[in-house]
């Protein structure tokens, strides 16, 4: 078996140590004499798993008690849709702040149920500053995208919005490192890049920003049905919920996200130093909001991607190729990336600049 170094934006590498206890317990979880994918939702093994999972993220996030935690099906794009439908409220409008593709989707659909006010926008490589941002006093919230997963650009700050509620589309940044969760209304976040599997959406929800939805909201839409049911309105995404409570205990053992941040900030580090020192690779973000997850980097010479990436997977690193609208390279180093991977990278990375620089 070869396992190889995966640098895919996501769906992305999984923890080893996952993936071995859910293959040990795939015919046969824990004397129930069926796989966790073949039990019914409802029953108390399940009941067991989900409610475990929620305890664990809410430990290891510090989640408080007014919080209510949805494990949810449709994708952070489904929250695009979400969020207003469930957070104007009577609000006619709410501020967006754009730094990069995946604010500017979240931007297009908002544009469907309510007026959508530019706070601030960055030029792609950065985001703009607190003093730069223009909130509106009647928004509804404000949404941004703490980390845009194909720029590469991470905020170095937290928004301070006063009393309106702020909404982070946190699907390639959660549980990377701490975050104070009661500074936000809504966090939301696809499974596929620090959680598990693909299929699995989690919502942080503060619990005054529920309840109330615009006419038309279908059920499934709506946050109240998901916390009326324990999230299981209908049949939640089992498996992958069980995946991510395997993830959460494997956090857990790593030290939390204190541990996350340490083992993530030195990935990184590496990574960025190999880029700066040298004229062969260069990073086109602003040093400041350079991304802990997701890292993208350009080769001197174009001409030289196609060989790049050809090499560096013959050698079982793979996914390298930035993302389409963007071109050139991008590593996505997420929390179960191995700091062996990353030394696996630079090495690589030193070694075709001698070879081609
Ligand atoms: N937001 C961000 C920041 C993302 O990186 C992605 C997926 N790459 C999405 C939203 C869309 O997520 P999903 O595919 O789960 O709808």
């Amino acid at each position: 078996m070869a396992r190889v170094f995966n640098f895919s934006a996501g769906p992305a590498m999984v923890p080893e140590a996952v993936i071995q206890k859910a293959r040990d317990e795939m015919l046969d979880w824990q004397g129930s004499g069926m796989s966790v994918m073949e039990m019914s939702h409802r029953g108390k093994e399940f009941m067991s798993i989900a409610e475990k999972a929620e305890a664990d993220l809410r430990e290891l996030m510090a989640i408080p008690a007014n919080y209510k935690v949805l494990f949810l099906q449709g994708g952070a794009s489904s929250q695009f849709a979400m969020v207003p439908m469930n957070l104007l409220r009577g609000k006619t409008g709410a501020d967006y702040i754009n730094t990069g593709a995946w604010s500017k989707k979240a931007i297009a659909e908002a544009k469907r149920y309510c007026e959508v006010n530019i706070a601030g926008e960055g030029d792609g490589s950065n985001v703009p500053a607190q003093n730069a941002l223009q909130l509106s006093a009647d928004a509804a919230y404000v949404h941004f995208t703490p980390n845009e997963t194909i720029g590469g650009v991470e905020f170095p700050y937290l928004p301070e919005t006063g009393d309106v509620p702020l909404v982070a589309d946190m699907s390639s940044t959660i549980l990377s490192r701490p975050m104070d969760v009661s500074k936000y209304g809504v966090i939301y976040a696809g499974a596929q890049k620090n959680i598990g599997p693909a299929g699995l959406t989690v919502v942080i929800v503060r619990d005054d920003l529920i309840g109330e939805t615009i006419a038309g909201t279908p059920s499934m839409f709506s946050y109240q049905t998901h916390v009326d049911t324990d999230s299981m309105y209908n049949t939640p995404p089992t498996y992958g919920w069980y995946l991510a409570g395997l993830v959460f205990e494997w956090l857990k053992e790593k030290g939390g996200l204190a541990g996350m941040a340490a083992i993530n900030e030195r990935k990184a580090g590496k990574l960025y130093a190999a880029i700066d020192n040298s004229d062969f690779y260069a990073n086109p973000v602003a040093l400041d909001c350079r991304s802990l997850m997701n890292i993208p980097f350009t080769l001197a010479n174009a001409d030289l991607d196609a060989t790049f990436l050809a090499e560096a997977k013959e050698i079982g690193l793979v996914t390298l190729k930035g993302h389409r609208s963007v071109g050139g390279m991008r590593a996505s180093i997420y929390n179960a990336m191995p700091e062996e991977g990353v030394d696996a990278l630079v090495s690589f990375m030193a070694d075709f600049e001698k070879r081609n620089g």
